[in-house]
């Protein structure tokens, strides 16, 4: 995207709200916009990531290309000679395996890699210029004005005025909730209880996998994978009911008491890899509906999880805030172009990216369906084939898509049909059948 600034351009002025992995990719496409004068705010006082591991798909690892990350990422991939085992299902009361897939012989695929939060954040962060992002900046109050957008932090400064306000401010968005005050959170009664041990501390467990493994319940998951470094993660989910759940954890620490009980059904491999960390990190999970768009008043966009909800729907939230960002800023480019206002761009970016939540959001309630149809069985499905089926339904290579997805070449026949005044609103769907087709039958959950 190289592109000469003209002498006396009038800058577009941008806030970005929030650097987590969206609103990072944003800073480092924007910052690549000459037309744009951007400032960027984060509440946190120093820039550091909670949680355990990551995972990067392909679709993740072609936008750390294009954001000249993927080199710090390379390191940790893995590049199997394809009799390598990449990832299992397995049932988790019993173990039995229920699906497996090897790693990618292409060296010109994208490699698999899992990898601890920080050294994605370490990756993207060496893209951004040092002190640019300003810290301690908890976002308060967002005033609408007609000479532009005035933003007040809780520390009692203000900035402004704006052309463009970017809410990458994740799940529990302010912008979001200044632009969509109906849009609700709720509780999904879940929590996700992650940690990284030494692999040496559940080596001597029988049968104990090599690879990645995701070992399904009827309700509950738990994800294991030794990672390259000597680590050990485990991730799960355990339902929690509401009054027992702290609304606000998100990375509090907790000891093994709290998370070991809720293990109990598991195989025996699986509970004696929970009893190994003495301590974990408990996250409640939230989720909402799906906004019908992730624009507002022509100088607002939403971002990341503030545009969507997901509730780590899919172990892909990062690639989906990558391509976010990717299209923002094609749009601010595309209309700068052609001397388009900015809520131009933003319609440009809400026609590419609301349909692809749509298709997200069908999906998860696509699991629901699918579990109602499992329960009206008559007899009722045994207990392990119903575990087996669901898995088979919910993680089968229809959803395959949303991996292969290839934001860039949407926007590239996006903007050529638009050139030419065509109507575009089904290329998001024929680009995700497309994905489809060319989707090998593996399956992946988020972990
Ligand atoms: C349990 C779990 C497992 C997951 N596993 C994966 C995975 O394997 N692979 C994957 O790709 N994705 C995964 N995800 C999803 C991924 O973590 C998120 O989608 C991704 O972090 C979203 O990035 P973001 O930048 O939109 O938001 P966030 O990462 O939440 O960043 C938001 C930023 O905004 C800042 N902020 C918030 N409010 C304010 C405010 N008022 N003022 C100023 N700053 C503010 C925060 O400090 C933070 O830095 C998982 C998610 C969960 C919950």
């Amino acid at each position: 995207m190289t592109i000469q600034p003209q002498p006396q351009e009038t800058k577009i002025k941008v806030a970005v709200i929030g650097t987590g992995p969206g609103g990072l990719a944003a800073i480092i496409n924007l910052l690549r916009l000459p037309f744009v004068e951007l400032s960027a705010y984060d509440q946190a006082s120093e820039l550091r990531e909670v949680g355990a591991g990551i995972s990067i798909n392909e679709n993740t690892w072609r936008h750390l290309k294009l954001l000249g990350a993927a080199e710090a990422i390379e390191q940790y991939t893995k590049r199997g000679d394809g009799s390598k085992i990449d990832t299992e299902q397995r049932n988790g009361n019993t173990g039995e395996l229920i699906s497996r897939s090897f790693q990618k012989v292409d060296p010109e695929a994208a490699p698999r890699s899992r990898i601890e939060r920080y050294k994605l954040q370490r990756a993207l962060l060496g893209q951004v210029p040092p002190d640019f992002i300003q810290l301690s900046k908890k976002l308060a109050k967002i005033v609408e004005l007609p000479k532009g957008i005035e933003l007040t932090f809780q520390d009692g400064t203000t900035a402004g005025p704006f052309d463009l306000l970017l809410g990458a401010d994740g799940i529990r968005s302010v912008v979001r909730q200044h632009a969509f005050p109906e849009h609700k959170l709720s509780y999904t009664g879940k929590v996700a209880y992650r940690t990284l041990i030494p692999q040496s501390a559940v080596a001597h467990i029988p049968n104990i996998p090599q690879s990645a493994c995701f070992w399904h319940t009827r309700n509950t998951h738990v994800y294991t994978d030794p990672l390259d470094n000597g680590l050990f993660e485990i991730a799960t989910r355990a339902d929690e009911p509401e009054e027992d759940v702290k609304k606000v954890s998100w990375g509090q620490k907790v000891k093994k008491d709290q998370v070991i009980h809720h293990y109990d059904n598991y195989c025996d491999t699986i509970r004696q890899i929970i009893a190994a960390p003495d301590e974990w990190l408990e996250f409640a999970m939230f989720g909402g509906p799906r906004l019908e768009s992730v624009i507002s008043n022509g100088h607002i966009a939403l971002l990341g999880d503030a545009s969507h909800p997901l509730s780590g729907a899919f172990g892909s939230g990062a690639a989906f805030a990558f391509e976010d960002a990717y299209i923002l800023a094609q749009a601010l480019l595309y209309t700068h172009q052609r001397q388009k206002p900015i809520s131009e761009a933003l319609v440009l970016y809400d026609e590419v990216r609301s349909p692809h939540y749509k298709g997200l959001y069908e999906i998860l309630n696509g699991f629901g369906v699918n579990a109602k149809e499992l329960n009206a069985i008559s007899p009722p499905l045994e207990e392990q084939d119903y575990i087996n089926e669901r898995t088979r339904r919910n993680w089968g290579a229809e959803n395959r898509w949303i991996y292969k997805y290839d934001v860039t070449k949407v926007w590239k026949e996006y903007t050529e049909l638009a050139d030419v005044g065509e109507d575009i609103s089904a290329l998001t769907l024929k680009t995700n059948k497309e994905a489809e087709q060319q989707s090998v039958p593996v399956i992946s959950v988020e972990a």
